[in-house]
């Protein structure tokens, strides 16, 4: 394990006083917070090697072009993937919809069924909506039982319709549930179903193998896993890629053009129109680099043990109902609840004069609100450099709640 006090060190921004305050940051799920280390990496890159990639035959440009395969290969090593299959996208959000737009609307028709599940962030519903309006497919969605958890049998239930694809979350940034996604892949497998799994939540917290999930596409963001804004990853199997048509069109990602057609380079560029972003590539090493020293496992123990002890002293406050599974094997990385007769936004507005900061409203997952019967809620999210300290900050800040309503 590793001792989180010495870990704050590190992120320049844990450093600053709100109110002569230290700020207690617990919205890490939204974005997290980066490392002097991954900070002084991308300047690195800006003050020693930027160029543009491929195109200029010069050393920068080689520099530059050595620098991001270097990354895609670390990247594609870190998930168990091959460095082809690694496509650099902006964040979760881009490789989502460069899937539906890529594969979707070359391989739905007409009432052909997309499965995703009312636990998804809407990055994982609304690209799926759209390419459903386009094909005339419909999208289906796996329930949450009452506990926060996806209810299997009524998944089995769904597969009957014979989807083509499921797109599910690994961990729900709202509810903090890490769902059964291997043995839910091979049981989409067995129907003949792609599977699109949304990691954005579970990189920062836990070990990804992409080949022990057995999916065929992984979606993730650098800036949740200490990264850089601006750089994510859409990893999928070289197969599959190899099939689908590229996403963004232009510079970059042709082979030939002519003036009525053009043809398009191989895996990966085919999927990388444009100039890429370099130093984000840079820096996600740097984050990767990091959580490779704490080590993953160790990153996960610490998550469950705040997760254990943030569970028990938040469910203690008066008036607070904790969403998602009380079981802290089965979640990671976030505690979501509301305050009886407050709104959350308001509790955010309190915490927030306490310096805590926490997320408020539905977290871009209204449809698992409204199957909960919650407006919002409040989330508070971890990483790293969250400690026991900040949870107590938490409790404290809960009760000035209290105080100030009455509630
Ligand atoms: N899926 C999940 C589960 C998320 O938590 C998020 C970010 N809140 C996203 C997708 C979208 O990520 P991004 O905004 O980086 O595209």
């Amino acid at each position: 394990m590793f001792e989180p006090e010495e870990i704050r060190k590190d992120f320049p921004i844990l450093q600053r006083k709100i109110g002569g305050k230290e700020i207690v940051y617990l919205d890490s799920g939204a974005t997290s917070q980066k490392p002097k280390q991954v900070i002084e990496a991308i300047s690195k890159y800006y003050e020693t090697n930027n160029a543009n990639v491929h195109r200029g035959a010069h050393t920068l440009g080689d520099e530059s072009t050595q620098l991001l395969e270097e990354a895609r290969e670390t990247i594609a090593k870190w998930i168990g993937g091959k460095s082809e299959e690694v496509i650099f996208v902006r964040n979760t959000t881009e490789a989502i919809n460069l899937v539906a737009y890529g594969w979707g609307l070359d391989n739905l028709k007409k009432d052909d069924v997309i499965l995703t599940t009312e636990m998804e962030h809407h990055s994982n519903i609304v690209p799926w909506q759209e390419v459903a309006r386009r094909t005339g497919a419909k999208v289906e969605m796996v329930k949450v039982t009452s506990e926060g958890l996806l209810d299997q049998d009524n998944y089995k239930d769904k597969l009957k319709l014979k989807p083509k694809l499921v797109a599910m979350v690994q961990v729900s940034n709202a509810l903090g549930t890490i769902n059964p996604i291997v043995e839910m892949t091979k049981q989409a497998h067995k129907i003949g179903a792609l599977v699109l799994v949304d990691g954005a939540q579970a990189v920062p917290h836990m070990k990804v193998d992409v080949q022990k999930i057995g999916c065929d596409w992984y979606a993730f963001s650098g800036h949740k896993m200490l990264g850089p804004m601006g750089i994510g990853v859409l990893w999928g199997k070289k197969e599959i890629l190899n099939k689908m048509s590229p996403f963004l069109t232009g510079g970059g990602m042709i082979s030939e053009v002519y003036v009525d057609h053009s043809t398009w380079t191989e895996l990966p560029e085919k999927f990388e129109a444009g100039t890429p972003n370099v130093a984000g590539a840079v820096g996600l090493v740097s984050a990767i680099e990091y959580l490779d020293r704490l080590g993953i496992e160790n990153v996960r123990e610490h998550d469950k043990w705040l997760t254990v002890y943030g569970l028990q002293l938040i469910a203690g406050v008066e008036g607070v109902e904790i969403l998602g599974p009380r079981d802290a094997e089965l979640r990671s990385g976030s505690i979501s609840f509301t305050y009886t007769g407050v709104h959350a936004h308001d509790v955010a507005t309190v915490l927030d004069s306490q310096g805590v900061m926490v997320r408020s409203g539905y977290h871009c997952t209204m449809p698992l609100h409204n199957k909960l019967g919650v407006v919002a809620s409040v989330r508070v999210s971890f990483n790293v450099y969250t400690t026991k300290n900040d949870i107590d900050r938490l409790v404290e800040a809960l009760l000035e709640v209290k105080k100030i309503f009455g509630k």
